[in-house]
């Protein structure tokens, strides 16, 4: 039995001043048992987040494939572990796309993520172009043969399935849909990983998941949690998301 992760994607947003949502989120996802829940906060919040967050754990978004280097203005696993950090994001769309991060690039952070104890989610999701060209699922699993990290085991890391023309748009998929493609994610995984890994995987779904969705869209089979842009910034939003996953 998979339980359910519910996390938030900040983004670039979030300053000091946010503190006391974080707080506020994590206060609520204390008391609501059954399901997990953390938040991915910029760099800069990771450490004072920590302090407000209880034992919600705080993630990064991206982390360097290198633990050290001449790489000017990148993070690294270690750095994001030193500051307080419990897990983070790996390959989200944005960054593949502003960064052109390949699935190498990818497979090495999260590769990196394991060195240095951090969990990953690693993200993967196809364009509006290529679902239109019938190509989703050939493009998700390919991803995800192509990223997938050496070591990848259930207890670290976690996929997130993220059609690309459903971040911060207010499309989603159809439940249909969402069940076909984490049906096929589960597959691809046996193949790669071994049934038993298979099985114990989470893979979320992510892309304009709200309090009105969420109970659908995570009910559907193969899914186990949400990731949560927009959604995640505010207690008033993200914490109906967390209880919907903590219901079903
Ligand atoms: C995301 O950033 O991963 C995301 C899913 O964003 P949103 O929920 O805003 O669509």
């Amino acid at each position: 039995m998979r339980r359910k992760l519910v996390a938030g994607n900040w983004k670039m947003h979030g300053l000091i001043a946010a503190l006391p949502e974080i707080e506020a989120i994590a206060q609520a996802a204390a008391v609501t048992p059954g399901v997990d829940a953390a938040l991915c906060v910029p760099a800069t919040l990771i450490a004072p987040a920590v302090t407000v967050a209880a034992r919600m754990p705080i993630g990064g978004q991206d982390c360097h494939a290198a633990d050290q280097g001449a790489h000017t203005g990148c993070i690294s696993a270690a750095m994001l572990r030193e500051a307080g950090a419990a897990l983070t994001i790996v390959g989200h769309s944005e960054r593949r796309a502003d960064q052109g991060e390949t699935d190498a690039d990818v497979k090495g952070k999260a590769e990196a993520a394991r060195r240095h104890g951090l969990n990953a989610i690693l993200c993967v999701g196809e364009t509006l172009d290529q679902r239109d060209a019938g190509q989703a699922e050939a493009v998700v699993t390919a991803q995800l043969t192509d990223s997938m990290p050496d070591g990848a085991a259930a207890d670290w890391l976690s996929i997130a399935y993220e059609p690309v023309w459903a971040i911060g748009t207010g499309r989603t998929p159809t439940e249909a849909d969402v069940a076909a493609m984490h049906g096929a994610i589960r597959a691809k995984l046996a193949e790669l990983l071994g049934g038993e890994t298979a099985a114990a995987m989470r893979v979320l779904y992510g892309g304009s998941v709200n309090g009105a969705n969420a109970a659908l869209l995570l009910g559907c089979a193969d899914v186990d949690g949400a990731l949560v842009g927009g959604a995640s910034l505010t207690a008033e939003k993200f914490v109906p998301i967390i209880e919907a996953a903590a219901g079903l």
